[in-house]
């Protein structure tokens, strides 16, 4: 953002307004805990504001203050339709194309003229914002919003809950600050959380230490079914929908796994694919260590999109036959 559009963002928050804040479809620790953080920061400054998340977000980001909060388009329509249209602003989070919320979503906020503010670390983001703070030097939106608040000069609303929740999404988005986008800007951010008085430790814990049976269940059964492609540096899982269904899946349990395929000696890129026949679609991960860049692969192949190391896509073909299209792919793909 220029100095003069910081300066007009300033004078649009000056009086209380009413705001929704919109994280991506499926939501993960940067989109939920960025559209909270801001949130807490924006109820501090006395405006009414609500985070609407197009979908459920997952069981293992409940604890995060304010998640009780959370109106879910999909499950209460009403109330959050009659938010969106009594918006005067609106801020979309993590995600730099309506496409990411869905078409219902994405239609009611194409009939909308207020404002739109989107912070966001992907690349090629559509215009479709009047304020747009997209960068995709940061790794993660959490971190990003911390730069937001300080340029408005406002850090004194810098509290524990603002902070709980862009820790979450910086720990979330960065490995726990192992991906190359942590930077030493991340870790003095960070930083000053922690003299803030956030539990990071405890965080950490409430993140990765607090799995069901279920999912370790199907992290079993997705190591069981890895695969690896010597030759092209590659491994891949996949789950079908029967295998999900038979450990009383919820959503969240498949977060994470994708990492497991990357972590084998020699392997440059990794790919997870579950089945969801009620969208009828296969959901793919996409990671990778190095130059290989799996947001162009995901462009490209699988109508997705993300980051140099993750990104995501998807396919209306059936599951094997995704994973074959997949081989296929490789065989003309240069990975090193
Ligand atoms: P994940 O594999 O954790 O779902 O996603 C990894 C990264 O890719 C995230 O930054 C996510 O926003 C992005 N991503 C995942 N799925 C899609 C998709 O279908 N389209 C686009 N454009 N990005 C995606
Ligand atoms: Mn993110």
């Amino acid at each position: 953002m220029t100095p003069e559009d910081i300066a007009s963002v300033k004078q649009l928050l000056a009086s209380p307004r009413k705001i929704a804040i919109i994280p991506h479809r499926n939501p993960d620790g940067d989109a939920m805990g960025s559209t909270l953080g801001l949130y807490h920061f924006l109820k501090q400054k006395g405006h009414e504001a609500a985070v609407i998340a197009p979908n459920e977000f997952p069981d293992f980001l409940a604890w995060l203050p304010g998640a009780d909060t959370v109106k879910v388009f999909e499950r209460e329509n009403d109330v959050a339709v009659k938010i969106l249209q009594e918006a005067d602003i609106i801020f979309t989070l993590d995600f730099n194309t309506l496409g990411r919320i869905g078409d219902q979503m994405e239609n009611l906020l194409k009939s909308l003229t207020v404002p739109f503010i989107m912070i966001d670390h992907h690349q090629k983001p559509d215009d479709y914002a009047a304020y747009m703070f997209s960068d995709t030097s940061y790794g993660s939106t959490c971190e990003m919003i911390y730069h937001f608040i300080s340029a408005l000069g406002e850090k004194e609303y810098l509290n524990t809950a603002v902070a709980t929740c862009l820790y979450t999404g910086i720990v979330t988005d960065s490995g726990s600050f192992r991906y190359p986008s942590t930077t030493g800007t991340t870790h003095r951010v960070v930083a000053e959380f922690i003299d803030l008085g956030i539990d990071n430790s405890n965080i950490h814990s409430l993140l990765f230490d607090n799995h069901s049976h279920a999912r370790i269940q199907i992290l079993a059964k997705a190591l069981q079914n890895l695969k690896v492609l010597p030759q092209y540096k590659t491994s891949y899982t996949a789950l079908s929908q029967e295998e999900l269904a038979s450990f009383g899946h919820n959503k969240g349990d498949t977060e994470g796994i994708v990492n497991y395929g990357l972590s084998m000696k020699g392997i440059k890129f990794t790919a997870f694919f579950t089945e969801n026949k009620e969208e009828g679609i296969v959901k793919i991960s996409f990671r990778s260590k190095g130059d290989f860049d799996v947001n162009q692969f995901a462009r490209d192949h699988f109508s997705g999109g993300g980051h140099i190391n993750a990104a995501g896509g998807k396919s209306t073909e059936p599951l094997e036959a995704t994973i074959q299209k997949f081989i296929t792919i490789l065989a003309h793909t240069k990975i090193d």
